[in-house]
C-alpha cells in the first residue's frame, strides 16, 4: 500500500485515549485496563497462566506493499491466538506495543488495531494494554497475549511417544499459494487460468488465517493429544520440534497431507507438485499434534461430531529413524527442511 504524506503527526497520549476508547471493553476479570502504571487481571484459582509474545517487523514479518494495516493487524493476532491454541489453552488478555514511523498516521493505528480485534472478536479476548514509541525505521508491532488453562492440562512439544499416530488439522500450503499469488505483481497468462474462487480462497488463506483455538481446547479438555504445535514456519519444520522436544522421529505420509483443492489447481498452474507447498508453506496455524493409536477412533468420532477437520498424516518412530517422507509407493527418504528460517 503507497504511503501517504503525513498529515498530523501522531500524538502519543491523544492516540492511546482513542485507542482505548474504540477498542477497551469492560470485563469482570479486568481490575485495571489502560490508564495505569500497568494492568490488573483476576484469573480464576485453579488455572495455570498461558503466556506469549511475538514481534513483528516492516519488511521481515510484513510488507505494507501488499498487505493493508487491518491484515497485518489480523494475521499478528491470529499468530498469538495460534501460539495459545497450540498450548490448548483459551486466549483471554491482549498487549500491544508499536513502533512507529513518521510517514503514519493516528487512522492508520487504527486500522491496524480493527484488525486485531477483528481477529480476537470470536474469542472473547481483551485489550489491556500495551506501549507507543517512534520508530526511524519502519512499523515495529509486538504482540503479547495472556491465556489460561485448567492446572495441569496443556499440550507441549514434548510427550509424543513411539507409535503415537501424527495428525494435523485444516489444509497445508494455502497461505503460502495465496502469498504467492499476492507478490506476483502482474497477472501472467499461467496465473490467469485459476478460477478468480480459488484465487480468492488462497490470498484469504493468507490474509485471515484462522487460529484452532477451538480445536486446541478439545484436543487438551479430551486428553488426546500427546504433544502438539501450531504450524507457524511449515510442517517440514515445526515436526522437527516436536521430535526433538519429544526425543523421537516421525514418518510422514506425505501423499496423505491434506491439500485443497484451490491449493492444488494453484499448483497446477504453476507446475510444481502441491506436496513442496503443503510441507514449507509457513503461516497455515493448522495445529500438528500426535494422538496414542488406541485413541484414534475416539478422537476421529469426536472431531466429526464437532465438525474439525483433522487427517492423519504419519507415525512417530524412534529417534534414530529421523524424520523421514514415506511415498505413496512406500519409497523412503528424509523429509528435506524447506520451512521458513529466520538468519538463512
Ligand atoms: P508508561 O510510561 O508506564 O509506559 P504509557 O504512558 O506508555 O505508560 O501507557 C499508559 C497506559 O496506556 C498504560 O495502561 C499502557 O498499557 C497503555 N498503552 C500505551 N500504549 C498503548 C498501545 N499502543 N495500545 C494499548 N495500550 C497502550
Ligand atoms: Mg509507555
Amino acid at each position: 500500500m503507497a504511503r501517504r504524506k503525513a498529515a498530523t503527526p501522531i500524538q502519543e497520549f491523544p492516540l492511546i485515549r482513542q485507542l482505548q476508547r474504540r477498542f477497551e471493553r469492560k470485563s469482570p476479570s479486568v481490575l485495571k485496563g489502560i490508564g495505569d502504571d500497568a494492568a490488573v487481571v483476576s484469573i480464576p484459582s485453579g488455572n495455570w497462566t498461558v503466556l506469549t509474545t511475538d514481534l513483528l517487523a516492516e519488511g521481515v514479518h510484513f510488507d505494507l506493499r501488499t498487505a493493508d494495516f487491518a491484515s497485518v493487524g489480523y494475521r499478528a493476532a491470529m499468530a498469538n491466538l495460534s501460539d495459545v491454541a497450540a498450548m490448548g489453552a483459551t486466549p483471554r488478555f491482549l498487549l500491544i506495543s508499536i513502533a512507529v514511523p513518521k510517514t503514519l498516521q493516528a487512522a492508520d493505528v487504527t486500522r491496524l488495531y480493527r484488525g486485531l480485534m477483528q481477529a480476537c472478536g470470536g474469542y472473547g479476548v481483551h485489550l489491556i494494554g500495551g506501549d507507543t514509541s517512534a520508530s526511524h525505521q519502519g512499523l515495529f508491532l509486538s504482540i503479547t497475549l495472556l491465556g489460561t488453562t485448567a492446572e495441569g492440562k496443556a499440550l507441549f512439544r514434548h510427550g509424543a511417544k513411539v507409535g503415537d499416530s501424527l495428525y494435523v488439522t485444516g489444509t497445508l500450503g494455502d497461505s503460502l499459494a495465496g502469498l504467492q499469488l499476492l507478490t506476483q505483481r502482474r497477472q501472467t497468462a499461467r496465473q490467469s487460468r485459476l478460477k478468480p474462487v480459488d484465487r480468492r480462497f488462497l490470498v484469504n488463506r493468507h490474509l485471515h488465517p484462522t487460529a484452532r483455538v477451538r480445536e486446541g481446547l478439545w484436543l487438551n479438555r479430551a486428553g488426546f493429544a500427546t504433544s502438539a504445535i501450531d504450524l507457524s514456519d511449515g510442517l517440514s519444520g515445526d515436526l522437527r520440534h516436536i521430535c526433538e522436544a519429544s526425543h523421537v522421529g516421525a514418518a510422514v505420509d506425505v501423499s496423505a497431507l491434506p491439500i485443497s483443492q484451490a491449493c492444488r489447481a494453484y499448483a497446477g498452474t504453476q507446475g510444481i507438485d502441491p506436496v513442496t507447498l503443503a510441507l514449507a508453506g509457513g503461516e497455515d496455524y493448522e495445529l500438528l499434534f500426535t494422538v496414542a493409536s488406541h485413541n484414534e477412533r475416539s478422537l476421529e468420532r469426536q472431531a466429526r461430531s464437532r465438525g474439525f477437520q483433522i487427517t492423519k498424516v504419519g507415525i512417530m518412530r524412534p529417534g534414530r529413524f529421523g524424520i523421514q517422507a514415506v511415498t505413496s509407493g512406500g519409497g523412503t527418504g528424509p523429509l528435506p527442511v524447506t520451512s521458513y528460517q529466520h538468519f538463512r
